[in-house]
């Protein structure tokens, strides 16, 4: 028997590695549905053991599928069937103490004393936010204790730090460390943070109605004689032609009024209409008020519902004075009268909104640490018994797990 030590290649799967050493595939027959998923567990780079009997075949495998657990191929007492499992991973989780003295910073000073880089790397992690490394002098003093895991005498899992004591002159503080390796000042603390989300907020508003300001008459004594129609006969040019707006008789010089509030978008000569004023009103509405003898207002300019805009005449193709007032809605000529004359009641009404609002909530997450009064005892006799940092071997170190970074040594 000799055991066959090995990392698990990229690529490979569970069945290809059942093949390449020729353990029937009736095996996965066996293996229960929960567990078949645990097999797409295996990572490359994982490390795994073989035990081969003297013909090379396989005796028993472990397969790690994480840093707890592992698969178990056992050869079935003198037979050629196979078992599967899934069993603990056994490793030594052991305690080791490291020293350094500030020479150029926390990082380097502990690889050099150490001679193992993701020591460094935690150790660093834990001092960050707790102590101002920029602030070290040289000779002040940081000691910390460490857990390591080994496997079958190799490096096992990353190394965590469970507290550090930073001396910085005759200052002394103690750093516990969390179980993802950051480090707090005290052993159970309230840390704040906040969460940022989207809120649905229901309101109500008070808007104005879909019709808009109530609209006013042209004229102060409004006499319509000719109405709006698609289809009129025409007095001068004596034939049938739409009329695109209501006229209303008056004298000439009777003062015209805005019917709504607007903007002025023509003040001038238009054709047959002669002397013209257009405005533009809220919702899609324009007015025009033709055959003006003068005007009183000017393109751009902002007007009130009853501001006289100019006075009536007969400008253009007008068979006397005379007012023709045109409504537009939405590009389209409509009747007048039929906006004019409502007696909406129009004005605000409440209605609702929904919009989702950014915000931010402060939530706190109770850290303990759990054993630092012991972590520090044990750090504490440590320094008084004046314990060397334990220096990791010059042997070969590789470690790979899911999400940790493959750790070499140079050589
Ligand atoms: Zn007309």
């Amino acid at each position: 028997m000799r055991v066959n030590y090995q990392q698990w290649e990229k690529g490979k799967t569970f069945s290809d590695y059942l093949d390449t050493h020729n353990i029937p595939r009736s095996l996965l027959q066996s293996i229960s549905e929960e567990d078949k998923k645990l097999l797409l567990e295996i990572r490359s780079g994982y490390k795994y053991y073989e035990l081969l009997d003297n013909n090379g075949e396989i005796d028993q495998a472990l397969i790690p599928i994480s840093e707890e657990m592992q698969i178990h191929i056992f050869r079935k007492h003198h037979s050629q069937e196979y078992g599967f499992d899934i069993i603990p991973i056994v490793y030594r989780n052991q305690e080791y103490f490291g020293k350094i003295e500030i020479s150029s910073n926390p990082y380097s000073d502990a690889l050099k004393a150490t001679n193992y880089p993701q020591v460094a790397k935690r150790l660093s992690m834990a001092l960050k936010g707790m102590v101002n490394t920029k602030k070290l002098h040289k000779g002040d003093e940081i000691s910390f204790i460490y857990m390591q895991k080994t496997r079958l005498g190799e490096l096992y899992a990353m190394p965590k730090i469970k507290i550090a004591k930073i001396r910085m002159g005759k200052k002394e503080q103690y750093v516990y460390v969390d179980e993802e390796g950051y480090g707090y000042s005290e052993v159970g603390k309230k840390v704040a943070y906040t969460v940022t989300g989207k809120k649905k907020v229901v309101y109500t508003r008070r808007v104005s109605s879909s019709k808009g300001k109530r609209f006013g008459m042209p004229l102060r004594h409004p006499r319509v004689t000719s109405s709006f129609s698609y289809r009129r006969w025409h007095p001068i040019l004596h034939r049938y032609r739409p009329h695109h707006g209501t006229d209303f008789g008056a004298r000439r010089g009777t003062p015209l009024l805005a019917v709504n509030d607007g903007k002025v978008i023509f003040a001038g000569w238009m054709g047959g209409y002669g002397r013209v004023v257009k405005i533009k009103h809220a919702g899609g509405y324009i007015s025009l008020y033709a055959h003006q003898s003068r005007i009183r207002v000017k393109r751009g300019q902002h007007v009130k519902k009853g501001q006289i805009i100019g006075y009536v005449g007969s400008t253009g193709r007008s068979t006397g004075p005379h007012l023709h007032f045109g409504l537009m809605k939405n590009g389209r000529w409509i009747d007048p009268m039929k906006v004019l004359r409502k007696k909406s009641a129009a004005g605000t009404i409440l209605k609702k909104f929904t919009k989702y609002e950014d915000v931010t909530t402060t939530k706190y997450r109770k850290i303990e640490i759990k054993g630092a009064e012991e972590s520090r005892k044990k750090l504490d006799a440590y320094l008084i018994n004046d314990a060397p940092s334990y220096i990791w071997g010059k042997e070969r170190f590789k470690i790979k797990l899911q999400d940790e970074e493959v750790i070499e040594n140079e050589e």
